[in-house]
């Protein structure tokens, strides 16, 4: 069922605390840890503690936790000190954009220049 945690999804278990992680933010609805390989010199993974595949399935089953993804994404720009230089929001969604996790996360991406357009 949609949002039920997945016994084979690795954010599921870093959900629940099955596999560790560098947690630095935490609401009821989402969590947001260090990536395990940085490309910039913040790079934060945010997602709903609610197992959804990627953005798009997110915005269809659950509106109001897809927008509080983004506000969280957000939050945690303000905590790093990198909402004033601008940082970004990367929401890869399906094999052919290199999303490789399938349950939905926010990249967020700052503390060094940001090249257009992405690889
Ligand atoms: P995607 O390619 O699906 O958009 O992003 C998946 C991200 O998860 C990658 O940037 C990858 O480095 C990160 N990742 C993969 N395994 C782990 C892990 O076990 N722990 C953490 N913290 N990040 C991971």
């Amino acid at each position: 069922m949609a949002g039920e945690p997945q016994a084979d999804c690795l954010f599921c278990k870093i959900v629940a605390g099955e596999v560790p992680a560098t947690v630095v933010r935490e609401s009821e609805t989402a969590i947001a840890f260090r990536d395990i390989s940085p490309q910039a010199p913040t790079h934060v993974l945010v997602i709903p503690r609610a197992h959804h595949a990627d953005a798009a399935a997110l915005a269809a089953a659950d509106p109001a936790l897809a927008a509080d993804l983004l506000r969280e994404a957000g939050a945690v720009a303000a905590d790093e000190g990198i909402d004033g230089s601008g940082y970004r929001i990367v929401l890869n969604t399906g094999s052919g954009a290199g999303q490789t996790v399938f349950h939905v996360h926010a990249h967020v991406l700052g503390g060094r220049d940001l090249t257009w357009p992405p690889g």
